[in-house]
């Protein structure tokens, strides 16, 4: 039998976050509110979510900082 089974980690934006400077690339910008989690599916269809995190990251360098 054919099971098709993974684990992955989810991104999903929010919307926008709040105009910080980025401790990497130093610019000040608005950055991108993202919720992220670990997702565990079998046949595309999630059973699992896990790990759930909400984070702002940097629209230049992709740097993420939790809040
Ligand atoms: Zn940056």
């Amino acid at each position: 039998m054919f099971l098709l089974f993974g684990i992955g980690t989810k991104r999903k934006p929010l919307g926008a976050g709040g105009v910080r400077t980025c401790p990497r690339c130093h610019n000040t910008t608005q950055w991108t509110r993202m919720r992220q989690f670990r997702q565990f599916s079998v046949f595309f269809v999630p059973l699992m979510r896990w790990k759930r995190q909400e984070f702002e990251m940097c629209g230049i360098c992709g740097t993420a900082v939790t809040t």
